[in-house]
């Protein structure tokens, strides 16, 4: 969509509002399962917690898509938005016994990620069908934070414990269909990801009756020109001829099986807003608009890039900006960006605002969660108003410090 149609919906629905281009949507999506068109059987389960307006989940569901969630909150939302329980994958990580119970009473499909549950759920509950979240220790990424392979992870069971996997399966009876990895955001380099691919086909082995095999997601898209990103179409062709060939191996054809959150929506979404004020210090000028790390807090908490633009005067010269919040807090967007000259007023775009933004989205300084709107059929939708004072008072619970009368204490 262009930059006219989103300074148009500033002026329509107000600021700060995120705004998610259905057609970049529908466009990655065809992208990815257009390079695994070789896979007989493809199943993309869209990561819930990128972006979880019911809206999206259903252009989603629409497109055909699965969902991954990670919360039983995820998946009545997934219900919710008219998935079948079947086209529900529940990925937790560190949740209760009873949540995942809970879950496979829903009939969605569930994946275990650490012995001690995987125990207790395979002898309550044998004749339940159950995937498994392995650790192949290999680290796809760059940045610590978010590659979740490594050998002290949190996350997934590691593959030096098959040996125990495979005792808890004989002791219970239990069913294991599916064996499930996600080495964390951002996998740069392809080699790294079949070298973990290949450690799942071996694991995959040792279990007989198997559905689906899950790749899990990171795949990177580019924040800032010159960022790298996945290759999808090379990915595709190399996973897809081995994934064919493991599947005669295997001697069934069993679903291949992704979860991408932010390659889906990250670049489909920009966050709007106004510049409240134009501040000159001795080092440099800020452009404070009308927001911080309550609606956007990647650039904060992970260090990440979104590019900034000045929608509102895209041919002004530039000049270097410091891009702040209206937070009590250290709330830097941006710092020293070369941005077309802001005026007071102004409409500040961050690019790429499609995945975790919203949805880590908080009401610190009691401000409104911003609005959303779907851009579709060349048509502005609200799909989530601004919050309301209500909304902030709702939960919250009076207590009563007039002065009382004193009672009489009895004896
Ligand atoms: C968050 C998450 C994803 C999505 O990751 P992206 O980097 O957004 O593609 C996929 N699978 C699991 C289990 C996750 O927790």
């Amino acid at each position: 969509m262009l930059d006219s149609q989103l300074l148009k919906i500033a002026e329509d629905f107000g600021s700060p509002v995120y705004v998610y281009d259905a057609e970049k949507i529908e466009f990655q999506y065809h992208r990815l399962t257009n390079a695994f068109k070789n896979v007989k059987k493809l199943k993309l389960n869209y990561a819930v917690k990128a972006l979880s307006n019911i809206s999206i989940l259903k252009l989603f569901k629409s497109l055909g898509s699965g969902i991954d969630t990670v919360s039983i909150q995820e998946v009545q939302l997934g219900l919710a938005a008219g998935f079948l329980p079947e086209q529900i994958i529940f990925t937790p990580n560190g949740v209760s016994l009873s949540e995942i119970e809970e879950a496979a009473k829903l009939g969605v499909k569930i994946n275990i990620d650490n012995l001690s549950i995987l125990e207790q759920f395979g002898t309550k509950h044998p004749n339940v069908p159950v995937c498994i979240r392995i650790n192949p220790h290999v680290m796809a990424g760059g940045n610590a934070n978010i590659s979740v392979g490594h050998i002290d992870s949190k996350f997934g069971i590691s593959i030096h414990q098959i040996p125990h996997i495979l005792r808890i399966v004989e002791n219970t009876k239990m069913h294991i269909n599916g064996i499930h990895m996600h080495t964390g955001s951002d996998i740069l380099d392809i080699e790294v990801f079949l070298y973990a691919s290949e450690i799942l086909f071996e694991t995959a082995k040792q279990f007989k009756d198997l559905d689906f095999i899950d790749f899990g997601s990171g795949f990177k898209v580019p924040y800032k020109a010159g960022d790298i990103e996945t290759n999808i179409e090379e990915l595709g062709e190399k996973l897809s001829a081995r994934f064919n060939d493991f599947c005669k191996e295997y001697g069934k054809d069993l679903t291949l099986a992704f979860e991408p959150g932010k390659f889906l929506v990250s670049e489909s979404g920009s966050f709007l807003t106004h510049v409240n004020a134009v501040k000159q210090t001795t080092s440099t000028v800020f452009a404070q608009v009308d927001s911080g790390f309550n609606h956007l807090i990647r650039p904060m908490l992970y260090g990440s890039h979104h590019d900034i633009v000045n929608i509102s005067n895209p041919n002004g010269r530039e000049r270097f900006y410091t891009v702040v919040g209206y937070i009590c807090e250290t709330d830097t967007f941006g710092n020293n960006r070369r941005i077309n000259e802001i005026t007071e007023g102004d409409v500040l775009c961050f690019r790429n605002a499609g995945a975790y933004c919203f949805s880590m989205a908080s009401n610190y300084n009691s401000r409104f969660k911003p609005a959303e709107v779907l851009w579709y059929n060349n048509e502005a939708k609200l799909i989530r108003k601004r919050e309301t004072f209500e909304d902030i008072l709702k939960n919250q619970v009076e207590v009563d410090f007039s002065p009382k009368k004193k009672v009489a204490v009895s004896k």
